[in-house]
């Protein structure tokens, strides 16, 4: 029997597993500061729904997807990205005709791809994304990008640049395809495999090739913006005359394409510098693209949409080398201390009820030495320690000892919801002083 994890999985657990939450949760807090709603599509879908969206010509198509045939013979896939399940949703339960456009919606969980292990890749990781669908609209795309940069400045992220380039509209990038072909194809036999079968395909994947000699090659090809429409370009500078005004740093790249065949007019990626100005690489992409929803059997007026999709572990590692994880608030507000069986099920009572008044509260269920409780209520992370003995239990009253401050007062059982509303509230206070300070 193996008793280890699947390659290229992991387990989550303790401070590790809150950050991960910590991290889903402001996520889930910005989307829906920018109106987004959640949506969970599942995990499995058939195969055709990646193949004809995610599109054959990416890699994690045509190399990286886990699928498999289903007992009844159906090829199924687990999901590899989130865009294309949330797409065929939004279609197959007509969501564009009972919502009001555009329809927003935003996603977190786990996506597979079948690569090989490595730093920060994983073959289940957790994405978080969101997509806003039916409308077309530069500021529809700006505002996503707004999104995307608070939500990385709310988990504290810093010297946050945008890099933006657009692939116009299809007649733009048509014309572009061939200019791309009519360029690479007389090196086509010096570049990889994968070259050649993108050069069919899709050749604007030319330019993302990670083969060194194959960048080479790349860097000499046309640019994007020499094959702009009048339209597209005038589009672009739309979106980015947003941007300035949001005082949102972006910088052009006309070598960023990103992976998904459906992209059109902006594509982004977020990336976040050192304090010493290198580059970590991007935290997060995404970008407008058209004709999805058509792939599904939706109306051609809806088919637009923009989108962006993250790493949870990707800014989990990040966060946890920049030292950012510090303020995440993994505490336990009381940890109970019952001196005794005697005492045992009397304080099981109390607790019980001082949770209903919403504190959270750890109560061993064996009596132990009152060193060791400490210890463990030190362990985790504990504000107040409740200790009760039978003396205190005959006489109707609790101890209460800050673990903080070291101090201890008594407190009538019956006035103890009371007594904890107001040392929290003077906690709140505390802490929302401090945080000024620090401002
Ligand atoms: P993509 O859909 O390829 O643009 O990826 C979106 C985000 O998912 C990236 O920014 C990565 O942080 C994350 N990601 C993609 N593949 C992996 C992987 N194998 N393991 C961990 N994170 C990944």
């Amino acid at each position: 029997m193996p008793t280890i994890a699947v390659k290229g999985t992991h387990d989550l657990f303790a401070e590790e597993a809150e950050a991960y939450s910590y991290i889903q949760n402001v996520f889930k807090a910005a989307s829906e500061l920018y109106g987004y709603r959640p949506i969970e599509t599942p995990i499995l879908e058939y195969t055709e729904v990646f193949t004809h969206s995610t599109g054959e010509s990416s890699d994690i198509v045509r190399k990286e997807m886990y699928t498999f045939s289903d007992k009844a013979s159906r090829s199924v896939t687990m999901r590899p990205e989130g865009t294309a399940g949330a797409v065929r949703s939004i279609v197959e339960h007509k969501l564009y005709a009972t919502n009001d456009a555009p329809l927003k919606v935003y996603y977190c969980g786990p996506a597979f791809r079948y690569e090989r292990p490595g730093l920060g890749r994983y073959r289940q990781f957790i994405q978080a994304g969101v997509e806003a669908v039916g409308d077309d609209s530069a500021r529809m795309d700006a505002e996503c990008i707004a999104l995307a940069m608070n939500f990385l400045k709310m988990l504290g992220f810093k010297n946050l640049v945008v890099k933006v380039n657009t692939l116009g509209d299809p007649e733009s990038r048509a014309k572009y395809r061939d200019a791309l072909r009519d360029y690479f194809r007389p090196h086509l036999g010096e570049m990889c495999e994968d070259c050649r079968q993108r050069f069919e395909l899709n050749p604007l994947r030319m330019l993302d090739c990670k083969v060194p000699e194959d960048q080479e090659i790349a860097k000499g090809a046309p640019k994007m913006k020499d094959f702009l429409s009048p339209e597209a370009e005038k589009r672009f500078y739309q979106t980015l005359s947003i941007l300035n005004d949001e005082e949102i740093d972006y910088e052009i790249d006309d070598g960023l394409v990103r992976g998904l065949d459906y992209y059109g007019h902006i594509v982004f990626e977020v990336h976040a510098k050192s304090e010493t100005g290198s580059d970590y690489g991007a935290l997060l992409g995404g970008g407008h693209y058209d004709g999805m929803m058509k792939e599904f059997g939706g109306p051609e007026e809806f088919d637009h949409g923009v989108g962006f999709a993250c790493g949870v572990e990707r800014l989990y590692s990040l966060m946890k080398d920049n030292n950012m994880l510090g303020d995440i608030d993994n505490s336990l507000d009381i940890y109970a201390m019952p001196l005794g069986e005697a005492v045992q099920d009397a304080m099981y009572l109390i607790v019980e009820q001082i949770r209903m008044c919403g504190y959270s509260c750890e109560l061993p269920f064996h009596p132990g030495k009152l060193g060791s409780m400490f210890k463990k209520a030190e362990r985790r992370k504990a504000k107040f320690a409740l200790i009760l003995g039978e003396d205190e239990l005959e006489k109707g009253i609790v101890q209460l000892k800050d673990l903080a401050k070291k101090e201890q007062i008594e407190v009538k059982i019956e006035e103890l919801a009371e007594k904890l509303d107001e040392l929290f509230d003077a906690l709140d206070e505390e802490e929302e002083e401090h945080h000024h300070h620090h401002e």
